[in-house]
């Protein structure tokens, strides 16, 4: 019988969240063994922090629960070629996103236990909270539940990472899967990052310098988040001007308006019924060649290359963003 209080831990995958995930877990007292392709790219990070580094099919021999951390797009071929031929009989399987269960990519076998555990942020900052006390909220969700106890090993593992000293909320699979995805897409990711490029355009075609309109609309967006994580929006609005709060009243919906929220409708609509993973599994599965082409493109953006020459001013942030990758490592 797999222990619930103290199970034999597998991470597989040595990313961002793996990393922060077996450093976490192990320093919460769980065994933990690293399950990675030989000779990979993170095997030598793995290694230098400590762990025991087997081979996929090795590490989830003997486990009880196995945590599946590599890339979304691989772990389809990983579960059919590799982990369903070897997982242990009754283990529980454990996703941090629900995108390969929720969409029937995964066909997890009948006796497993299959759970889910997002924490909600970065692997870096999954680590750096946990370092100093803290803990990043996560979310987490049961899947399939053989053994009757499918849901004690998803909370036990939330709390190995941290988690449980923020938050935990249950949910589904369904519900972390759509939410995720057009979190990223709509606002954190590709939201923001165009907001930030439209809004240094405009300065720039306007004639102003880029390097101060790169401080206005980049530089200072940190201020701005910051103040969102520790208050939200009334506490943001406290610190800045009453010329600024007015501003931000009468300016924000001409820019965020009916239509753009018609289009993160139409977004969500494309998420819930499958058709953007469905793009996502055939673009990865040709290469990549839009998303290479897209990648370029923001790497060009005028506003990167004036960033660059802004942040080397900042020995401080230098000092910062080199940890920060290292830590991501
Ligand atoms: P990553 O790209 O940072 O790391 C992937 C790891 O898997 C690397 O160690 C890589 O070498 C390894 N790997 C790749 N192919 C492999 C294979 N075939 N067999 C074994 N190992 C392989 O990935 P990530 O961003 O940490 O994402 C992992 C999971 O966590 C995904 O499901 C993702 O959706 C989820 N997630 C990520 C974040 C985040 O902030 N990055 C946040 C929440 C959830
Ligand atoms: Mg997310
Ligand atoms: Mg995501
Ligand atoms: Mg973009
Ligand atoms: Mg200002």
């Amino acid at each position: 019988m797999n222990s619930v209080a103290k199970p034999q831990i597998a991470v597989i995958g040595y990313g961002s969240q793996g990393r922060a995930h077996a450093l976490n877990l192990r320093d919460s007292g769980f065994d933990v063994v690293v399950g990675l392709r030989p000779g990979g790219p993170t095997e030598a990070k793995a290694e230098a922090d400590g762990f025991t580094v087997k081979t996929p099919a090795e590490a989830v021999a003997n486990a009880d629960l196995v945590a599946v951390l590599t890339p979304d797009m691989v772990q389809k071929k990983l579960y059919n070629e590799v982990l369903a031929p070897n997982l242990k009989q009754g283990a529980c399987l454990l996703f941090a996103h629900g995108l390969n269960v929720h969409f029937g990519m995964i066909s997890p076998r009948e006796d497993l236990d299959v759970v889910l555990v997002a924490p909600k942020g970065p692997g870096a900052l999954v680590r750096r909270e946990y370092e100093i006390g803290r803990g990043v909220p996560c979310i987490y969700a049961v899947h399939q539940d053989r053994s009757g106890r499918a849901e004690e090993f998803a909370k036990t593992y939330a709390g190995g990472l941290g988690g449980a000293r923020a938050n935990l909320i249950k949910t589904t699979f369904k519900e972390e899967t759509e939410t995720d995805l057009f979190g990223e897409q709509a606002v954190l990711c590709g939201g923001a990052s165009a907001l930030v490029q439209a809004g240094f355009e405009t300065l720039v075609e306007a004639g102003y310098q880029p390097e101060i309109a790169y401080y206005e609309v980049l530089h200072e967006l940190k201020l701005i988040v910051d103040l969102f994580y520790e208050g939200g929006i009334t506490r943001m609005l406290e610190f800045v001007s009453e010329t600024a709060q007015y501003g931000d009243f009468v300016s924000g919906p001409r820019v965020i308006n009916a239509d753009t929220k018609a289009r993160m409708k139409d977004i969500l609509t494309e998420i819930q019924d499958g058709t953007f993973v469905q793009k996502w599994v055939a673009e990865y599965d040709a290469g990549l060649p839009n998303y290479k082409r897209y990648q370029q493109a923001d790497k060009d953006h005028p506003i990167e290359a004036v960033g660059k020459q802004l942040r080397a001013k900042m020995q401080w942030l230098q000092q910062g963003a080199a940890s920060q990758a290292a830590s991501q490592q």
